[in-house]
């Protein structure tokens, strides 16, 4: 990898849709990495990460952000930067559909691409039966993204550890899953010696709700939470309009999923967010998170029955048509994948 940035003059750093911490902290990891390299030997080396849609604004305050590009509001110019990359490095997603439309494009690119995730099972082949990436750093046993981008590089300063840090601590849900393993532990240790802020970060990330992101999740939890008893799952669902009514932003839904886990007898819990039909999208879009704790896989059901997929206790998916549609296949569904 080392190699290969060095040779690139033109690197396009990619990460999955709906950035989240680990996806922003990887993505800036390497980039400010990739901006060392380069200043060391004064190249002109350009250096771009590119997110599909926005980031959450309580993830605007990372080292870098600014700088990032949203293709969803600069497809023009993102095009061009992914048609001239010379290197593409690609964190926390394992397959290019993950990255939107922008997977497209990156399929379409001679570069080479180098992939740093997490996930179980990467795609390793297009769809015509070509090899995708010339180098695969796929470790699904990581807590993060952010772990592996961790081990990859030399030289980390205080904003690639800041970076870091952010990736580790989201991905974990502040250390309180994915992260038995002592070794985090080293790691976090040195990113303290590297000057980290653990606690300015912990509030920078989690204690930012406005009003309306905190009545929301009230509103969630005391009307729209439905529990069956039966298999310890609780179901919350979002419409847009209701959505509207707490004038919604990116990032603003992030979180409730994993509340109802905290129930004595919930041992699953799904959310559903509704989103408005776009022009040329004849059909609402619902957007579906999945979480479970232990030995209770959620991703073969989100990958059966809602398109997706992910890690055993917290996957993703979604429907496209009605929220009543969404819920009868849920309801239609959770009896064959889950435990009693
Ligand atoms: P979230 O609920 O935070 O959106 O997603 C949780 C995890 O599920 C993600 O880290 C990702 O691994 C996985 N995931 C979410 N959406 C999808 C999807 O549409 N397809 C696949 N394959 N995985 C998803
Ligand atoms: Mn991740």
């Amino acid at each position: 990898m080392k190699e290969y940035i060095e040779k690139a003059e033109h690197i396009v750093i990619l990460t999955h849709m709906a950035p989240d911490g680990d996806a922003m902290g990887s993505a800036l990891a390497l980039w400010h990495y990739c901006k060392g390299q380069r200043d060391k030997v004064q190249s002109t080396k350009e250096v771009t990460v590119i997110v599909p849609n926005a980031f959450p604004a309580f993830l605007g305050w990372m080292p870098g952000a600014k700088e990032v590009k949203v293709y969803e509001q600069e497809s023009a110019a993102c095009d061009k930067l992914i048609a001239e990359a010379d290197l593409f490095l690609c964190t926390d997603f394992n397959e290019p559909k993950r990255i939107g439309p922008v997977g497209e494009k990156l399929l379409a690119s001679k570069a080479p691409k180098i992939l740093i995730d997490h996930h179980i099972d990467p795609l390793l082949t297009s769809p015509e039966g070509e090899q995708i990436w010339a180098e695969v750093h796929s470790h699904p046993e990581a807590s993060s993204a952010c772990e592996i981008v961790y081990k990859l590089i030399t030289g980390v300063n205080l904003e690639i550890a800041t970076c870091i840090y952010t990736g580790l601590m989201t991905d974990t849900g502040n250390f309180s899953f994915n992260s038995t393993n002592a070794e985090l532990y080293d790691i976090i240790a040195s990113l303290l010696r590297a000057g980290v802020k653990k606690d300015e970060i912990y509030n920078a990330v989690f204690n930012q709700f406005s009003t309306d992101r905190m009545r929301l999740t009230g509103y969630a939890l005391y009307r729209k939470m439905r529990i069956y008893p039966e298999y310890h799952l609780a179901l919350i669902t979002l419409s847009a309009d209701e959505l509207d009514q707490y004038h919604y932003k990116t990032g603003d839904c992030e979180g409730i999923v994993n509340m109802p886990l905290q129930i004595a007898d919930v041992y699953y819990s799904v959310f559903m967010r509704e989103e408005r039909a776009k022009p040329g999208t004849p059909k609402p879009r619902i957007r579906i998170s999945f979480r479970s704790q232990g030995d209770r896989p959620v991703n073969v059901w989100a990958g059966e029955v809602f398109h997706g997929g992910g890690h055993a206790n917290a996957s993703g998916g979604e429907v496209l048509g009605s929220m009543g549609y969404a819920v009868k296949l849920f309801e239609q569904s959770y009896g064959k994948y889950l435990k009693i």
